[in-house]
């Protein structure tokens, strides 16, 4: 199984934190057209949290918000 790059997982982690702006997570979505661990991760994150375009507007809820981010906690501690 390809995995999300470390960087990727650190700067998304970052993004549900509310640390990184719009423009960072378009790079973040730029990466993963290019990279299919991330690609794979990205898309899966897009339908739960609305990644980038959503989340950037509105307020995520914190279940959801939580849940990704002990995913992404999980991924990196491995
Ligand atoms: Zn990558």
């Amino acid at each position: 199984m390809t995995r999300p790059c470390r960087d990727t997982l650190e700067n998304i982690s970052a993004y549900l934190d509310g640390e990184l702006d719009a423009r960072a997570c378009e790079a973040i979505e730029q990466h993963s057209r290019t990279c299919p661990g991330c690609a794979a991760f990205v898309d899966g994150l897009r339908q739960t949290v609305g990644l980038c375009r959503q989340a950037a507007n509105t307020e995520l809820p914190e279940a959801v918000r939580q849940r990704a981010s002990a995913a992404i906690r999980q991924l990196l501690d491995d």
